[in-house]
């Protein structure tokens, strides 16, 4: 039991140490998430602020500071609160005789470093896509979805706006793309880690970016805009499900951009009701009235 105890505190208070050593810079630039993040937010907004898409919308939209907020609590605060149990979960799983090298199905350490990244990036964008659309399909999901479905005027700081029950629903299929690498990141991961950052906050820009004819391998915020509005074609739960990549979307016939203005209506039908601040957002989930 001691044992469970110790994995449990000292992941917590590792992530505590870990955390406050990136914001004063004594840890290696590359690993440093908090000023990474802070850096690529900042790159994004200037272009934002400089080549606007939505001419008329302002410099600190709807919400700006509310997504700010949520920016650095899902990638740090929450990611402190819930290490120890992660940790934890590890430790259960060893003892029961599961490893994370239990699935491997491709063994990354025999190919070249740029082929480990290639296959770690897409490996894990396909299985964040595949979670995206069940957030979309179960109700049950949906509700904590609509969080990141609630923004009205889009841009960059919206792409980390989302409910932390996504990173709990989205750990288990990540862990499981992990294990089928072999259980392990590549040692350069931190590569793929911050350009899916900058993609996503690309993707959430108010920016017109269609990559031209790369449009049909990466997400763009032409595209993603679509995945944010209001009405969506008769029948479907969603559209533009991709997350860095927009290819599962046109493989999986999920695509859908039908123009290109960026005045669409944002949201969901109902969305008028939806919480306007951070803690009913964070709770709105979890009540049982809300099973639409
Ligand atoms: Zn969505
Ligand atoms: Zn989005």
């Amino acid at each position: 039991m001691e044992k469970y105890v110790d994995a449990f505190v000292n992941s917590f208070l590792g992530s505590v140490e870990w955390t406050w050593k990136s914001i004063i810079f004594e840890v290696p630039w590359y690993t440093n998430y908090f000023w990474g993040l802070t850096v690529i937010s900042l790159v994004v907004w200037i272009l934002e602020i400089s080549f606007p898409w939505r001419k008329e919308q302002s410099i600190f939209r709807r919400d700006f500071w509310l997504d700010g907020f949520y920016m650095y609590f899902n990638f740090f605060l929450f990611a402190i609160a819930i290490s120890g149990f992660y940790k934890l979960l590890g430790v259960l799983f060893k003892d029961v005789g599961i490893s994370s090298k239990s699935l491997t199905i491709i063994d990354l350490s025999s190919i070249p470093v740029w082929g480990q990244l290639l296959i770690f990036f897409i490996i894990l964008d396909f299985v964040q896509w595949f979670t995206h659309v069940l957030l979309h399909k179960y109700p049950f999901l949906w509700k904590f979805h609509k969080v990141h479905h609630s923004v009205k005027e889009m841009g960059f700081a919206a792409h980390l706006r989302y409910h932390w029950m996504e990173n709990i629903i989205y750990k288990p299929l990540k862990t499981l793309g992990v294990m089928v690498l072999g259980g392990f990141e590549p040692e350069q991961a931190y590569i793929v880690h911050f350009i899916a950052i900058a993609i996503g906050h690309l993707n959430h820009a108010n920016i017109k970016i269609t990559w031209g004819p790369l449009k049909y391998i990466f997400n763009n915020p032409v595209m993603h805009l679509y995945h944010h509005a209001y009405v969506l074609p008769k029948g479907s739960y969603g559209v533009n499900f991709g997350i860095s990549l927009s290819l599962w979307d046109y493989i999986f016939k999920t695509n859908y951009i039908p123009e290109d203005s960026g005045t669409i209506k944002l949201g969901f039908p109902g969305d008028e009701k939806f919480p306007q601040d951070f803690f009913h957002q964070n709770i709105y989930g979890f009540g049982k009235k809300n099973q639409d």
